[in-house]
């Protein structure tokens, strides 16, 4: 019986996704999907982004020759049971230990006009919906332009410098402030870094959320990090607004990337 492992798996998932297996193929990548919870929570994501991108793709692409060669012989490779096979962590970069612990004196937050733990639920929350942008575009200015008048503030869309991540787009939202309370108009964007979802929701909380405790430096600019099922929220101001990026990235790809935007 062949088998593929994590590798494969990520590696072909977007042909395997558009359906363009034979039989024996999908036969085994269903196979390892059903056994690996970490594959199945990557291909999760991988198709809610699929279809955050779809507006903006012309025509779905076709696996080319080229990459079922590479199939192909990654997976008479996988059928050597003689051969061990390297198993590429699929996030392997080592995090550095002194950031680990930069990001391990993470935080209870002094409660003033939001409960903050309510906020970072409902972010995760909202990160995880599956809810279509409303307006699907790469470009920060359409989304500025299609935000204004929206909302009862101008949100500048945050350009990011990592070439990893791209804008998918945006779409309006609230936040809650605290439990059974009345809720903020906020902008949702919605980006891709690699294989990950991240999303960006925009408020005017200013005075109303406190970030000046329990904090990491990023530049120098405060941010506030929370570590909450499984996803990681950042809380910072810019201006009036504050602005919570929401990923399942490690703490610090997420400092980083945040890092390039300020
Ligand atoms: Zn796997």
């Amino acid at each position: 019986m062949n088998t593929v492992g994590c590798e494969e798996f990520r590696a072909f998932v977007d042909p395997y996704m558009d359906g363009e297996f034979d039989e024996r193929e999908r036969a085994m990548f269903d196979a390892h999907q059903a056994s690996c919870p970490d594959c199945q929570h990557f291909l999760e994501q991988k198709s809610w982004l699929l279809d955050a991108v779809k507006p903006l793709l012309k025509q779905p692409c076709q696996m080319s020759p080229d990459a079922r060669n590479r199939l192909n012989k990654r997976l008479r490779v996988a059928q050597r049971p003689e051969k061990a096979k390297a198993v590429v962590r699929w996030i392997a970069h080592p995090i550095p230990a002194l950031a680990l612990v930069a990001v391990a004196l993470v935080l209870i937050v002094p409660l003033t006009g939001f409960n903050t733990s309510v906020v970072v639920d409902d972010l995760v929350d909202q990160h995880r919906q599956k809810v279509p942008v409303e307006v699907p575009t790469a470009i920060n200015s359409e989304v500025e332009t299609w935000l204004a008048g929206k909302l009862p503030f101008s949100a500048a869309t945050p350009r990011f410098r990592d070439q990893r991540v791209s804008l998918l787009g945006a779409r309006l939202s609230r936040i809650r402030m605290k439990e059974a309370q009345r809720s903020l108009p906020a902008a949702q964007l919605i980006y891709r870094v690699g294989a990950h979802k991240m999303s960006v929701l925009v408020f005017d909380g200013h005075g109303t959320i406190d970030l000046q405790e329990n904090i990491q430096m990023v530049g120098d600019r405060p941010v506030q990090m929370h570590d909450r099922h499984g996803h990681r929220v950042a809380l910072f101001n810019v201006g009036d607004l504050t602005y919570a990026v929401t990923s399942d990235l490690p703490a610090q790809e997420i400092v980083e990337v945040i890092g390039t935007s300020l």
